[in-house]
């Protein structure tokens, strides 16, 4: 449904198959728009790296969050459910 975009909206790498991703859903009101899009991210730690880009997305969005930390963690929670397998 979304294979057309297996790129990793952090780091701008493919995924390539086999590899661990998370699926953002991303709404943008301003589009008006019926369907939310998505954004993709690695889930695996990468050669090199400590944290995945996924992780590094959510520290991205902690800090923006910062004065939100209850609503956060609901939402890194409910993401990570979303863990999935391609
Ligand atoms: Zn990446």
């Amino acid at each position: 449904m979304f294979l057309s975009s297996q790129q990793c909206s952090y780091c701008g790498s493919t995924i390539e198959p086999g590899e661990r991703w998370v699926r953002e859903k991303i709404f943008e009101p301003t589009l008006n728009a019926r369907e939310p899009r998505y954004h993709r991210y690695h889930a695996d730690v990468s050669d090199g790296q400590e944290v995945s880009c996924w992780e590094k997305h959510l520290v991205e969005k902690e800090i923006v969050r910062a004065t939100t930390r209850a609503a956060f963690r609901s939402y890194q929670a409910a993401a990570a459910q979303k863990l999935s397998r391609m």
